[in-house]
């Protein structure tokens, strides 16, 4: 349980396929690997990653836009 609980340190949940991944770190954004959505990322720890919201320029459906 320790090992489980420890190996999810600087994960964070995407927020748009919810598949969980591990950015860089103090990475501050980071690409779903599943989805390929990119993420702005903040550190509240230096081992917690959170999910701020989406890089809006990256977001699909949003490049043709101008
Ligand atoms: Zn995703």
């Amino acid at each position: 349980m320790k090992d489980s609980a420890r190996s999810r340190e600087g994960e964070v949940r995407c927020l748009n396929c919810f598949a969980r991944f591990r950015p860089a770190a103090r990475a501050e954004r980071a690409a779903c690997p599943a989805c390929h959505v990119e993420w702005r990322i903040s550190w509240p720890y230096p081992s917690t990653a959170k999910i701020r919201g989406p890089v809006w320029d990256k977001y699909p459906g949003r490049e043709a836009r101008t």
